[in-house]
Formats: C-alpha cells, sequence, structure tokens
C-alpha cells in the first residue's frame, strides 16, 4: 500500500532535516510548501516514494541540497545550478549591491563578471541594471551553458565568453569588473567538508594561500577598465589585508572594503583614477 506524503516525510526526518525533507519532496513532486502541506494525507505515488527516498539518501550521504533540488536561491530570484558551478552564497548578495551602487549615475554601464559559473552575478546585474550591457567569461564550458540557460530563464540579457580570465577579452574596457573567484587556500580542509566536497574544485580552491586567481585578476584588471572604472570582488574571510595590498601595488586608489551579514570583510575593490577630469563611477 502506498504511505502518505506525511508518513513519507516523517519517515524520511529520521536521516535528514524536515524542511529539507519537504524540499526534496516538493522537487519530485514539482509543487509549492502549501500543497504539500494541505495534502499531507495524501497518497505518494510508488514511483514518486522510490525518487523521494533516493534523493532523501543522496542528501543524507552529504550531497547538496542545491544539486539535488537543481535551485538556490540568490538576491530574491531561483537560480538553475549543477555539480559544474559553484552553489550561490548570500554572502555574494553584497558584491552586487555594491555594484549596483557604484554604477548609480551612469546610463548604460558596461560590467564584466569574471568566472560567472551560474551567472547568478551576471544575471542579477543585468536585471538590476536595466540599460547595462553585461559580460560573463567562465573557463568552463559546462558553467557558461550553465548561465546562458539562467540568463533565457530570467529574460535576462547577457553575453557570454569562453575565457581563462582576461585572456579571451580583447582589449575591451568596462566601467566595472566583477568577480566572485576561488579564494580557498588549496590545502584547507574546509575543501573536504559539508557542500564544499561535491562543488567544483576549480572554483573554490586558487593555489597555496588562495589568492592565485586574485592576484591574476587584480594585476590584469587595470588594463581592461576605462578611466576612473572599478574593480569589486569577494574573498576569503582572512584576506582583507592582503585584497588591499595587492589593489594598491595594481595602482588602484578610493580602495574599499566591505563587510557581509557576519561581519566579515568580504568584498574588497577599488577605481583606476583618471588621468584627467573625474571618474565615471559614482
Ligand atoms: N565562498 C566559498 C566558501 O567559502 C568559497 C569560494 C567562493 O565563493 N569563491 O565556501
Amino acid at each position: 500500500m502506498e504511505d502518505s506524503i506525511a508518513a513519507a516525510l516523517k519517515a524520511a526526518r529520521t536521516a535528514i532535516p524536515i524542511g529539507e525533507a519537504r524540499l526534496l519532496l516538493r522537487q519530485v513532486l514539482g509543487c509549492s510548501a502549501a500543497y504539500l502541506e494541505a495534502h499531507s494525507d495524501d497518497a505518494l505515488p510508488t514511483e514518486a516514494a522510490v525518487r523521494f527516498s533516493a534523493l532523501a539518501r543522496r542528501r543524507a550521504a552529504g550531497e547538496p541540497i542545491a544539486y539535488l533540488t537543481g535551485f538556490r536561491e540568490f538576491y530574491g530570484r531561483d537560480f538553475a545550478v549543477s555539480p559544474e558551478v559553484l552553489i550561490p552564497r548570500p554572502e555574494t548578495e553584497l558584491l552586487v549591491d555594491l555594484a549596483v551602487s557604484s554604477l548609480r549615475g551612469i546610463r548604460s554601464p558596461s560590467v564584466l563578471d569574471l568566472g560567472t559559473g551560474s551567472g547568478c552575478i551576471a544575471v542579477t546585474l543585468a536585471l538590476e541594471l536595466e540599460l547595462a550591457e553585461i559580460t560573463a567569461s567562465d573557463i568552463s564550458p559546462d558553467a557558461l551553458a550553465m548561465a546562458r540557460l539562467n540568463a533565457s530563464w530570467q529574460s535576462a540579457d547577457i553575453r557570454c565568453v569562453h575565457s581563462d580570465w582576461f585572456e579571451a577579452l580583447g582589449d575591451t574596457q568596462y566601467h566595472l569588473i566583477v568577480a566572485n573567484p576561488p579564494y580557498i587556500p588549496s590545502g584547507d580542509p574546509h575543501l573536504n567538508q559539508g557542500d564544499l566536497r561535491f562543488e567544483p574544485p576549480r572554483a573554490l580552491a586558487s593555489g597555496v594561500d588562495g589568492l592565485a586567481a586574485i592576484r591574476r585578476i587584480v594585476e590584469d584588471s587595470i588594463h581592461h577598465l576605462l578611466p576612473g572604472g572599478g574593480l569589486w570582488f569577494e574573498h576569503g574571510y582572512d584576506q582583507a589585508d592582503q585584497a588591499r595590498t595587492l589593489l594598491q601595488e595594481a595602482g588602484y586608489s578610493s580602495i574599499e572594503q566591505h563587510r557581509d551579514l557576519a561581519g566579515i570583510i568580504r568584498v574588497s575593490g577599488g577605481r583606476l583614477v583618471p588621468a584627467l577630469g573625474s571618474g565615471v563611477l559614482a
């Protein structure tokens, strides 16, 4: 006999939190939270029960909930994710906030999102800044495919470029460059814990000190910014001092560092002072 929805949820609770069990069952049934609640006494079809218990088992073994449901919310919108891309994090919303406020005052800003992954930053900027021209790059063709998918689902207009950081971008210059690059030291034990075990290593770790990608981005970005243009990038919880030094050494001024909701300095950036006149960014 088929179990009820409530019974299936109760059984899953022995292995995973109830909130996650509900999310997974909603994924299987393609239904809303309200539907699940209202139909808790309904029978769960055998085929759905089998799929649900397989997902619950994978979750209990540690697979990220976002990869099992295929979605993660970022900046109030759902983004499709797969193990080819980093799962969007709430702290990265700070990067978007800073990008949006620094571009206020420019009618049609050009923005480059380096290492776009799921495209969550690029797509969000395209939607928040109506007239912006957004370019998103990634070294991974699978990531670019996911970014394109998210852009089309959200009806956002972004240009996707297959590139190893700046390599394929020619000499185009932008008002703003943003990046959430890999920044975890390659030997960091956190890489063997939690969701990180299932995420693409290339999107997480970058050299022994975690700063290899950030060094390259900060140094090369100065050739790809319009006069007065700016750079914002996310970094690790203990990399604020190094981030500031790298920005100074590359010739950035008006350096700013901002704390995420956990109070950690998480995003750093600066501006390239134009030779003459005032800068383009607010
Ligand atoms: N934010 C990730 C983490 O600490 C690290 C990788 C990244 O976001 N660039 O889990």
